[in-house]
């Protein structure tokens, strides 16, 4: 087709629903499963391309498979990136990544709230590798800036952190690392995971960040039906992470990629959704007696409210209560909730519930619960989709048991 409009100046709810020109051969509007381990060599000689790293060459799908390798595109579409690396779960995507970029004798700075699996590879998983993890508080980047040293090569952040909310000031953590980078004359990468508030609601390139993560199990997938992750950054990097990707071993199943590929064509609906759902929720605890607080950075009263205006577009699915009364009559409040479920995960259609004390957050001590934030009233929410009303009153009818 002449003068075709270039995808990448198309808006997000068109990108997701029609992506790269895939399949071009057979026009075929849904995305085929390639679901096969290898692929026939039509000679000897494209088995030697392959050997000599031609990547044109199919070979082996922990390699390279074209139901993948489409998602892939249409993610980086979607995330205003070079490239995407699919990966077999976020966990995958997040250690594949830093075990990539993080040598020995290097460290790594992180924001002290952090998604469990990280918190756990960062403590008892890299020390063995001789990388040691450094925790700065969010709220003081020029403090962050002077923790930057000679073996720095990392900045790792969360942000909404979980299950707090609380907001890191992304173009004030980039500036910070920028200025300790012009002392080092040295590149220090910036990677932020935007599981919470996804691609739809924040975009981290925007504000100078390299690396951009996703758990796909959450939002993207968004069916709590897939594990997958994926990250996104400049070819240059991507193409170290895909390289390393193929000896980690952590490489996603076509038919998981299919599944995803189907997910991204209402993922903009559904997060907008949800974003819907959870402002008229937080609003509505807002007034409610039995609730002490109601911590989503969408309402003024956030402590953060002003640096989550300034760089989310909405203030995503995520909304963390306090009950009067503690762990006691939170696990009251769970267990009498008949639509939202007590489940671990979050980001799909269907409204979850947690007390994170009795789950991200088991088995810690007072200090890392203050660390992190955490008490034993909170209740955190992943707003689904269903009909507000209904959400309400099931809340509404929870809450006076
Ligand atoms: C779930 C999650 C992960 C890990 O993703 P998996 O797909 O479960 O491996 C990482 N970061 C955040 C913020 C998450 O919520």
């Amino acid at each position: 087709m002449k003068n075709k409009k270039s995808p990448y100046s198309l808006h997000l709810a068109t990108k997701a629903i029609h992506g790269m020109d895939i399949n071009p051969r057979t026009g075929s509007v849904s995305l085929p499963i390639h679901q096969t381990s290898t692929y026939r060599f039509t000679k000897t000689e494209e088995a030697i391309k392959f050997a000599e790293g031609d990547e044109s060459v199919y070979a082996y799908s922990r390699y390279h498979n074209p139901t993948t390798d489409d998602v892939q595109q249409s993610l980086a579409l979607l995330m205003d990136a070079e490239d995407a690396v699919l990966c077999a779960s976020g966990m995958s995507a997040i250690t594949t990544t830093i075990l990539t970029l993080v040598k020995s004798g290097q460290e790594i700075l992180s924001t002290p709230s952090l998604y469990g699996g990280t918190y756990r590879f960062f403590r008892d998983e890299l020390p063995k590798l001789g990388i040691t993890v450094r925790y700065f508080d969010p709220q003081d980047l020029p403090g962050l800036k002077k923790m930057i040293n000679e073996q720095t090569a990392l900045i790792f952040a969360e942000t909404p952190t979980n299950p707090s909310l609380e907001i890191v000031n992304l173009k004030k953590l980039v500036s910070n690392v920028h200025n300790a980078e012009e002392k080092f004359s040295r590149n220090i990468f910036i990677m932020i995971d935007n599981t919470f508030a996804t691609i739809i609601n924040q975009q981290p390139f925007n504000f100078g960040a390299d690396i951009v993560v996703e758990s796909t199990s959450k939002y993207i997938g968004g069916h709590s039906d897939l594990i997958g992750g994926v990250v996104a950054a400049r070819k240059v990097i991507t193409n170290r992470i895909r390289q390393a990707a193929k000896s980690y071993g952590g490489s996603i199943d076509p038919f998981v990629s299919y599944l995803l590929h189907r997910s991204l064509k209402t993922f903009p609906l559904r997060v907008e959704k949800q974003n819907e759902n959870a402002l008229a929720l937080a609003k509505y605890f807002e007034t409610h007696p039995r609730v002490k607080r109601v911590l989503y950075p969408g309402l003024k009263s956030h402590p953060n409210h002003t640096a989550a205006k300034k760089q989310m577009r909405h203030y995503g699915g995520m909304v963390t209560i306090e009950i009067k009364g503690g762990a006691e009559r939170a696990t009251r409040v769970v267990d009498n909730l008949q639509i939202a479920l007590n489940a671990m995960s979050l980001g799909g259609v269907e409204t979850l519930v947690s007390i994170p004390v009795y789950s991200s957050h088991i088995n810690m001590t007072d200090a890392e619960l203050d660390l992190h934030g955490v008490t034993p009233g909170m209740i955190r929410i992943s707003v689904g989709i269903e009909d507000i009303n209904d959400l309400k009153e099931d809340f509404d009818r929870a809450l006076r048991v």
